[in-house]
């Protein structure tokens, strides 16, 4: 075996199970087909549960070194309320961040170079080594070569359109339709903090990141894309315009610092994420609408749940590696579905009335105003959050 794992795909997912399995002594090899460090699209937003994981590893000082500020404090506006808070905190954790990826991805992929993982950008996996029905490698080119490397684990980090989850057949087990489309771009000087406007129909997001630059998203059902793709300013304007006009306001004084961004390819599906020889991780294996910026959490979280399933296991144990990677899809599925539920219904863009309802319940009272967005950050669960007192206020 060259490698004990090779690791396809080397952004949020795949920088940060590298990281994690080359410090349990693992030899472990990472490519990307993209060049490093490089940007790729998100609206950049990390919610506590996942800057808890880069504090744990070491990587959240870098993070904060790097010029990024914190968003300690949260705002959501809808049906005429406006919910604010301080941000929700965690050990180690005192705000959200939202870095920029070419940082985020390029400081994981450091950390995993200092941990003894090898690195090699331009490189694009084609296809997958075979022996029977166990995967055993992969054969990838790097700039005009094909190389062929042999590992005990490959494991696809490679994304929504994972190649590896093609070359393994691995099919999607339990899938939504797609719900909202999304446009965003830069804006500089904005005062706005970090929060949301809600409306039917729309859903606006600030969110400042690096360089005193401000991302603002406009998401709108996905029936609207089609005219939306057409001309993206005059769909994100009007959406802004009509959910949050103050916004609105700055931005029509400011100049935006961006091209227009937006996708309406926002899945919502769970593959399965393993086989022999082969296990998926972060958007390979699932992906969600990103209205609720849950990507690169859930990406975090997996990384830390297959290197715990697979501590102890030697690479050399087929049957180990095999029994700790089924044992990570099970964990992986069971973690991501409360936030999973919770996006599909915010994606949805329709608030239903029980939401409204509770959202007016709780906004006289700063405990539980903090407690819901605990909540939206995913630091607690519904179970904890639905106490007597919230069901009080319904
Ligand atoms: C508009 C938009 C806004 C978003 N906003 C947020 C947000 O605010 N917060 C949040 O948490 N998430 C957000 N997301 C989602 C988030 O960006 C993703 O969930 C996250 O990037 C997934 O990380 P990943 O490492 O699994 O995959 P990716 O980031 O997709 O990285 C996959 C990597 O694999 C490489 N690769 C692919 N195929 C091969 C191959 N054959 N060989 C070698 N390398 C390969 C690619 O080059 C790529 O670098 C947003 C996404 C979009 C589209």
């Amino acid at each position: 075996m060259d490698y004990d794992v090779v690791v396809v795909g080397a952004r949020c997912a795949g920088a940060s199970t590298a990281l994690l399995l080359a410090r349990q002594g693992r030899r472990v090899l990472l490519v990307d087909k993209a060049t490093f460090p490089s940007d790729t699209m998100s609206s950049l937003y990390i919610h506590q549960p996942g800057v808890q994981r880069l504090a744990q590893w070491g990587v959240l000082d870098a993070v904060v070194a790097s010029g990024c500020p914190p968003l300690d404090t949260i705002s959501h506006e809808i049906d005429g309320l406006r919910l604010t808070s301080a941000a929700p905190t965690m050990d180690g954790v005192p705000a959200a961040y939202a870095p920029r990826r070419y940082i985020l991805d390029d400081l994981l992929v450091r950390a995993a170079v200092s941990a003894g993982a090898e690195f090699v950008d331009r490189a694009q996996v084609r296809e997958l080594v075979w022996d029977d029905d166990r995967v055993t490698g992969v054969r990838m080119r790097v700039g005009e070569s094909t190389t062929t490397v042999s590992a005990g684990l490959v494991i696809g980090a490679d994304g929504m359109r994972s190649k590896v989850a093609e070359l393994v057949g691995a099919p999607v087990v339990r899938s939504h339709p797609l719900a909202s489309c999304v446009y965003y771009t830069f804006w500089p000087g904005l005062r706005t903090g970090f929060g949301f406007h809600e409306r039917v129909g729309r859903w606006i997001a600030r969110i400042p990141t690096h360089d005193d630059l401000t991302i603002v998203a406009a998401y709108l059902p996905q029936d609207e894309f089609p005219v939306a793709r057409r001309d993206p300013e005059a769909a994100y304007m009007s959406a802004v315009e009509s959910t949050a006009p103050q916004l609105h306001e700055q931005l029509m004084s400011t100049e935006r610092a961006d091209r227009w961004r937006g996708t309406g390819d926002q899945q919502n599906f769970f593959r399965k994420a393993h086989g022999p020889g082969w296990a998926l991780v972060g958007d390979a294996a699932h992906h969600l609408d990103t209205i609720s910026a849950r990507g690169i959490t859930n990406a975090l979280i997996q990384a830390d749940l297959i290197a715990d399933s697979l501590s102890g296991a030697e690479v050399a144990d087929k049957a180990a590696v095999d029994e700790a990677t089924a044992h990570f899809a099970k964990a992986m599925s069971a973690v991501l579905e409360e936030p999973y539920m919770s996006t599909l219904e915010l994606a949805s863009l329709q608030p239903t009335k029980a939401r409204l309802r509770m959202l007016h319940g709780i906004s006289g009272s700063p405990e539980l105003t903090s407690r819901y967005f605990a909540l939206v950050a995913g630091v607690i669960k519904m179970r904890e959050f639905m106490t007597a007192d919230v069901v009080d206020v319904l």
